[in-house]
């Protein structure tokens, strides 16, 4: 059978070790998933695979051992996964219209997690909506709060959650447990004075731990959610490193238009004659300079009052 691989890897399926054999990679943004969909995958395991399931660490699924003549079969399969994870498609049945941009993965968030400051598997699935399919090999990762479980810091964008606590003092008894805590956790952002706690909002990095620390509720989540936007993060043979922080205190609705902005400039600068027409974009920054990457990236952006851009970065 020949195989057109190129093909074969934008339809999100991989040349696998095995001749003639191929394994079906499933998007599951945010890493959250109705369990009803998993019978789905299991039988496409079971009846063209080799009866296993691989977790990949996108928290994707991979289904490897099915003989390529499978694929159309596979496909209409994962039909109801995609529509019911709602993840656009060109057309139905015909499986995922790309790969090159990486499962949006996320740490499981408010939905679960007392620390979390956001719902990351919305924000996961709306950012899914605005940049799938794509192309372009971008590694997204979203987490709750700055305990980055998901290590968003190892990803070409991180959005890590951040609150702006709010403080009212007629609650507050005194017992310093915040002040202690912060002290000791997170930045000694807090001091206790004249009877009142006082926040550094300089030194305070809005990890919301305050808030779940104060037994009298003195402490509370601001309405307006915030957001680091860390970039250029990434682990590969190639100069490892940890991505910076770009923009703090920013919004969900700038953030995804500063992700759909980097498209336009991986278009504009990617090395036509990379390896497979694949470059990662923290080397197209390292070529074109963090200046002009930031250029693009704020274009038409309209960034909140408290929104903090940094004016250059430095990886190692
Ligand atoms: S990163 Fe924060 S919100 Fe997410 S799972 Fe870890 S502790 Fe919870
Ligand atoms: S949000 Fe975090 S850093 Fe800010 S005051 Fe509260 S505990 Fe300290
Ligand atoms: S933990 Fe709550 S009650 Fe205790 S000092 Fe802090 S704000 Fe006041």
């Amino acid at each position: 059978m020949d195989i057109n691989t190129k093909k074969l890897k934008k339809n999100a399926f991989r040349v696998t070790k095995e001749r003639g054999k191929t394994a079906a990679r499933i998007r599951v943004p945010g890493g959250h998933i109705e369990s009803k969909h998993l019978r789905i995958l299991q039988n496409i395991a079971d009846k063209y695979g080799n009866g296993t399931l691989h977790i990949t660490t996108r928290q994707g699924f991979e289904i490897p051992g099915i003989p390529m003549k499978y694929i159309p079969d596979v496909n209409k399969e994962l039909q109801s996964i995609i529509e019911g994870l709602e993840i656009n498609q060109v057309s139905p049945n015909s499986g995922y219209p790309a790969s090159g941009t990486r499962n949006v993965s996320a740490c499981i968030g408010n939905n679960v997690c007392p620390f979390a400051n956001y719902n990351t598997t919305k924000f996961a699935k709306n950012l899914e909506k605005a940049i799938f399919p794509n192309d372009y090999h971008v590694k997204i990762a979203l987490t709750g709060c700055p305990n980055d479980c998901i290590k968003a810091r190892m990803q070409d964008f991180g959005i890590i959650g951040m609150t702006d606590p709010e403080y009212e003092a007629y609650r507050c008894i005194g017992c310093e447990v915040c002040v202690k805590n912060c002290k000791k956790k997170v930045t000694g952002a807090l001091k206790f004075e004249n009877y009142k706690v006082k926040r550094d909002s300089e030194k305070c990095i809005g990890c919301g731990e305050c808030i779940l620390k104060c037994p009298t509720s003195a402490w509370t989540r601001s309405n307006e959610r915030y957001y680091k936007l860390v970039i250029m993060g990434r682990t590969g043979k190639k100069r490892p490193r940890i991505a910076k922080e770009f923009v703090t205190w920013i919004d969900e609705k700038s953030i995804i238009k500063i992700i759909l902005n980097t498209y336009d400039y991986i278009e504009k600068y990617i090395d036509k004659d990379a390896p497979g027409g694949k470059e990662h974009i923290g080397y197209i920054v390292d070529r074109t300079g963090f200046q002009e990457f930031k250029k693009w990236a704020l274009k038409d952006v309209e960034l909140g009052e408290k929104a903090i851009v940094e004016s250059n970065i430095y990886w190692e």
